[in-house]
């Protein structure tokens, strides 16, 4: 348990150095990045919003799934 949470802090200290974004003004709110999100670290409500982006691994799923290719890494 020890040794996980251990690793689960070395994800986020090298999540924190990437910059993730959306580019909410062109977001249509489709979903298909929340969807994608392993972490369900992304939310949709008026625009797509990633909660905790310390916590993003930098996976790329959601940057894959959006149709308009708003999501960055
Ligand atoms: S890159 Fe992966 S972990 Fe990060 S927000 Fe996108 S889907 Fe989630
Ligand atoms: S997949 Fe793209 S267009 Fe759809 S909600 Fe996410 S950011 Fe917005």
């Amino acid at each position: 348990m020890l040794l996980r949470g251990t690793a689960v802090r070395a994800v986020k200290s090298k999540g924190s150095s990437m910059a993730i974004s959306i580019n909410g003004a062109e977001c249509i709110a489709c979903g298909a990045c929340v969807s994608a999100c392993p972490l369900d670290l992304i939310t949709v409500s008026d625009v797509a919003v990633i909660e905790d982006t310390d916590s993003c691994i930098e996976c790329g799923s959601c940057v894959d799934a959006c149709p308009l290719g708003i999501i960055e890494l």
